[in-house]
């Protein structure tokens, strides 16, 4: 998420963005009156956000400025190209003092701590340095050296995070440690989404922060579920599966769209925070699953731990499948499922 190119481009985008962007409204579609469609687009998290909704004109307003304000609180708390947000003061200070959270930040620690728990350290916020050494924050030209290897590899372990649950306050162990959260933010975000929607009445819609998605409880209109493509890792225009799905959360992680070249070595933009590696495993993973912060955090987790951590994962958390997509020999994709997932061919 907190690339030094980012810092330039992604700003630059959001004010394009914002201008062309925000508040697209658009009423449409056949249903009933009182069921229309109400699209707003608007730029968050260095992406764009989508949130699709059926409901009276005026009542979906409400909601999703509600869920605007929302996002933008957390936005502003966690938002590194700003150095003032609480983030960057904690990433910047944390090694030298405990630092006081506010209750934003405390809960989304709380969620990054349960995820590093629940798997077995495949999850891991403090993962910063590594994207750093890899070039996935700022451009390298060499790939680094086992000493600069081992060096940000001791910078890193949420067990190195000193939480003061008392005091509410978070520390760095060690100088150097640095939070990303870059896999965890959306979905965490998702689910408090979902929260102000309903709790402004809302049953009937879709979310999607930049791919990481989550449909209502009800149906849209004169169907019996929302559709929802998984993008070909090969193709990015092309679709590959289709799901048809209420009430569930879906996130992929994959390798297309961040991935970098150093010295002819190919470099995937998620790392193994026990190896200090970037990994390779699958070309795409995705998680269908209740919650949207389960999505987010066990599709990054499952790329790195792999069909064990899947197994572990639909084992533990009902209504959850998992789809892998891997490459033939001849480069044809190949799909492969875990769990509680139905897929359609598009
Ligand atoms: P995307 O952000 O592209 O939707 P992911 O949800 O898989 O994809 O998140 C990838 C991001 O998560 C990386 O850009 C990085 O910020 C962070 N990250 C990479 N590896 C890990 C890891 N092992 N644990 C936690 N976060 C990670
Ligand atoms: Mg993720």
């Amino acid at each position: 998420m907190d690339t030094k190119r980012k810092t330039r481009v992604v700003p630059a985008l959001l004010v394009v963005l914002a201008l062309v962007a925000l508040l697209v409204h658009r009423r449409g579609g056949k249903p009933a009156m009182d069921r229309a469609e109400f699209v707003t687009e608007f730029p968050i998290f260095g992406t764009v956000a989508k949130v699709t909704l059926h409901a009276p004109r005026a009542h979906a307003m409400q909601a999703t400025k509600g869920a605007m304000d929302r996002l933008r609180a957390l936005h502003d708390t966690i938002n590194v190209f700003d150095p003032e947000s609480e983030l960057a003061v904690v990433n910047r200070t944390a090694a030298a003092q405990p630092v006081r959270c506010s209750e934003e930040l405390w809960a989304l620690l709380l969620a990054a701590k349960w995820a590093y728990e629940e798997t077995d350290g495949a999850f891991d916020v403090t993962i910063g340095p590594l994207m750093t050494l890899w070039g996935l924050h700022r451009k390298r030209e060499t790939l680094p050296s086992d000493e600069e290897l081992r060096e940000a590899r001791l910078q890193v372990g949420f067990d190195k995070l000193l939480l003061d649950h008392e005091q509410r306050t978070v520390a760095f162990s060690v100088p150097g440690m640095r939070i990303d959260f870059g896999g965890i933010a959306k979905g965490y975000a998702l689910d408090l989404v979902v929260q102000t929607l309903e709790d402004n009445g809302v049953r009937c819609g879709l979310i999607d922060l930049g791919g990481n998605i989550t449909c209502l409880k009800e149906p849209p209109p004169g169907r019996d579920a929302y559709v929802i493509g998984l993008r070909d890792p090969f193709a990015k225009s092309r679709l590959l599966r289709t799901l048809r799905l209420t009430s569930r959360a879906v996130a992929t992680s994959g390798n297309y769209e961040r991935q970098i070249v150093i010295e002819g070595r190919t470099i995937q933009h998620i790392v193994d925070p026990r190896t200090g590696q970037p990994v390779a495993n699958f070309a795409a993973v995705t998680v269908i699953t209740p919650k949207g912060l389960h999505s987010d955090v066990w599709s990054t987790a499952i790329f790195v731990g792999g069909q064990d951590l899947a197994e572990q994962l639909v084992r533990t958390v009902p209504d959850t499948g998992v789809v892998f997509v891997t490459q033939d020999e001849e480069g044809t994709p190949m799909v492969r499922t875990l769990g509680s997932v139905t897929l359609s061919t598009p």
